[in-house]
């Protein structure tokens, strides 16, 4: 095993790291470049001490990627569209360059040190600005299985429902995403959240003083971001294990919890998913760093 530069690139950050046998080592975080200049840039910052000492870089990003060399699509960075990162690796660099879709980077993640080790089929979601995950499939004696999805866009509101960043309207991330309750926090109590904190800190915060209308929101949340694996889980009976990641998710799942694993209860139909495990990744926010390094391995050899 080598040692690989990752780039895990958002549509707010670029968070750079070093990967060798599953072990991440962060150098550097950005605000996202604007431009392939720009990105070439910072991984020139981020490998200070030179990027020739790293077998290649893994690219991991949100979007439609083909052939892990080529981003069909970015949704957020749009100079990313049609690029063959594996060619533009080894002009700007003279190195090998791989690239995979941000969720199934974690979930190759979550498989090889994470939560999903041994899980014969799971899925893991990021509840962040954006809703994004992925089902996998791990049988043994064959290849692991990574399937994309998109439940962000499960359209769950009809026709007359919100407008989602997507284009169509009534999506399940137009209204319980981070980023659908940071525009709807801020547009309640914008004159009283301070201007440098994030409208969904502000959220954490009163729903830490027990204010109810704090807890009714994490509770239409919870309920809405059940609904949708509920859904998942009556369409696919494998499922042993949720894991989620994201900020979000992350900070506001000690009050979405008895919402979310209430509305489960009631709403899943095969009885093993009645209580199913809602866990936390371990390895967030490097899963996506682990994944891409193991694409990379796989795919150079
Ligand atoms: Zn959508």
């Amino acid at each position: 095993m080598g040692k690989v530069f990752t780039v895990d690139g958002g549509g707010d950050k670029f968070a750079y790291a070093s990967v060798e046998n599953g072990k991440v080592i962060p150098l550097r975080t950005f605000s996202s470049p604007t431009s392939m200049d720009g990105l070439k840039d910072q991984i020139l910052q981020a490998t200070a001490d030179g990027i020739k000492k790293y077998d290649g870089i893994g690219f991991a990003t949100a979007g439609i990627v083909q052939n892990h060399t080529t981003i069909v699509q970015s949704p957020n960075l749009h100079w990313l569209d049609t690029v063959n990162l594996k060619e533009w690796a080894q002009n700007a660099f003279g190195i090998s360059c791989w690239v995979s879709n941000d969720i199934e980077a974690a979930g190759i993640g979550e498989l090889r040190e994470g939560e999903l080790q041994g899980v014969r089929c799971g899925i893991i979601d990021t509840i962040s600005t954006g809703l994004g995950g992925c089902t996998v499939i791990q049988i043994p004696g064959t290849k692991e299985l990574v399937i994309p999805g998109e439940p962000g866009h499960m359209v769950n509101f009809g026709l007359q429902g919100p407008l989602c960043g997507c284009g169509k309207f009534g999506c399940n991330e137009a209204r319980y995403s981070g980023g659908a309750i940071r525009r709807r926090v801020k547009q309640l109590f914008g004159d009283q959240i301070p201007s440098d904190m994030d409208p969904c800190r502000f959220l954490d915060q009163e729903a830490d003083k027990n204010r109810p209308w704090a807890l009714q929101l994490y509770k239409e949340v919870g309920e809405g971001i059940a609904l949708g694996w509920v859904n998942t889980l009556n369409r696919n009976g494998w499922i042993e294990k949720i894991v989620y990641m994201g900020k979000f998710g992350v900070y506001g799942m000690k009050h979405m919890r008895p919402h979310i694993e209430e509305v489960i209860q009631i709403g899943a139909m095969f009885p093993h998913h009645k209580n199913i495990p809602v866990v936390q990744s371990r390895l967030w926010p490097d899963g996506a760093h682990i994944g891409v390094a193991a694409i990379f391995e796989e795919y150079e050899v």
